[in-house]
């Protein structure tokens, strides 16, 4: 099966038996019925299985081409169980220009449990093996980058995991399988929040990994069950039908994406647009090999340089709204610097670029004629 087949079929060939209902049943129960103790239908108590959930996880894992998928009930939830992996004194490689909440989470959680985390800049993939030592046991890995559109080159990063053994974790939130498949490039697991792309639609909070081995996937199910943080059977259901249209609705922002980035460079109040898709993109030849295409997501910073022009912008933007999240249908504009990234210190934040006239762009699926001309008048307002 192809993607766009995938991401209709994957996975869903046998979601109702009874009925033969095309879409699953949405199973809104804790539990099932047993004859005789220990004797189900595959399915004893939600937070272990639900059906419907069943169904989306089948979905997710055949569009990342993995064997196990598992969901959460948030992005979080699932880098969560994934962080449940490690014990005290182990070591972490992250990139350092990543989703805030990622590094909350590492900084203000896992760190007091003993996990330590290094954050490096991962573009050139061979300086990783200067942080690599024997408490090394994973490399976390986003890219595009947040808000920075940084690209990192997954297979050589996944060929340096492998040569010392480590595990290859990919958070594919912003390209989505669609643009780009970290398994197939040799990543141990993807992670998504579901939220974003996959949903589609800024009505579900959720989390999902995606494995391909059965070892590391019985590990993940059984954080998944003990701790508890699934996702239910409704949310189970939008993120499902969500990925039904993922194709047309990536294909769409990447035509949008273009169209805004290109205006964006023109404009003469515009300072840096941030987009892989451009030539002089530092990672543009990265971004052409491991991507089928350059995605909705944009970042760009005012020519004047300052919090009150980034502020007035965001302001008078109209057709997009100033919110939190991306990777909806509709187009979102957020400031990362007191928005999304505001749990990281300034100076953290300035060393990666996220300064405060920073503007980012989640690009929806409009006419690209109303997205631009609604730019250029809060722009120029
Ligand atoms: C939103 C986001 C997360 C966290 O996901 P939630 O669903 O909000 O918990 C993690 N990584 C990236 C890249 C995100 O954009």
């Amino acid at each position: 099966m192809k993607f766009n087949t995938k991401t209709i079929h994957g996975g869903q060939e046998e979601t109702d038996p009874a009925y033969g209902s095309v879409m699953p049943p949405i199973y809104q129960t804790s539990t099932y019925s047993q004859t005789t103790p220990g004797g189900h239908k595959g399915f004893e108590y939600s937070r272990s299985g639900n059906p419907t959930r069943a169904a989306l996880e089948r979905s997710l894992a055949s569009i990342e081409n993995g064997n196990y998928g598992l969901a959460f009930g948030s992005g979080l939830a699932a880098i969560d169980a994934v962080m449940k992996l490690f014990k005290p004194g182990d070591e972490i490689i992250s990139t350092n220009d990543l989703y805030g909440g990622s590094y909350r989470l590492f900084t203000k959680i896992f760190e007091n449990l003993g996990i330590k985390y290094r954050f490096i800049g991962m573009q050139d993939a061979a300086g990783i093996e200067d942080h690599i030592n024997e408490n090394t046991k994973l490399i976390w890995v986003e890219t595009p980058t947040n808000p920075m559109m940084n690209v990192i080159d997954i297979e050589a990063v996944s060929k340096i995991a492998k040569k010392h053994d480590l595990l290859l974790a990919v958070d594919n939130t912003f390209a989505t399988p669609y643009l780009q498949q970290p398994l197939d490039l040799g990543a141990d697991i993807v992670m998504h929040s579901a939220t974003k792309y996959l949903g589609g639609h800024s009505d579900v909070v959720m989390g999902s990994l995606v494995v391909k081995e059965k070892e590391l996937a019985d590990k993940l199910y059984f954080i998944q069950n003990a701790s508890g943080a699934i996702c239910g059977p409704q949310d189970s259901f939008l993120v499902l039908r969500g990925i039904k249209t993922l194709h047309l609705r990536m294909q769409r922002h990447c035509e949008n994406g273009e169209a805004v980035a290109r205006f964006l460079k023109s404009h003469p109040r515009v300072g840096k647009v941030y987009w892989p898709g451009f030539e002089d993109h530092p990672n543009h030849e990265v971004a052409k090999k491991q991507m089928k295409g350059f995605g909705g997501m944009i970042s760009f910073t005012t020519k004047e340089n300052s919090l009150a022009s980034a502020t007035k912008i965001v302001e008078n933007l109209k057709v997009f709204t100033l919110a939190e999240s991306l990777g909806g249908v509709e187009s979102l504009a957020g400031h990362p610097a007191s928005m999304t990234h505001a749990s990281i210190p300034q100076e953290e934040r300035a060393k990666t670029g996220i300064v405060d006239s920073l503007i980012r762009l989640s690009v929806g699926v409009e006419d690209e004629e109303d997205l631009v001309a609604d730019l250029k008048q809060a722009i120029e307002a």
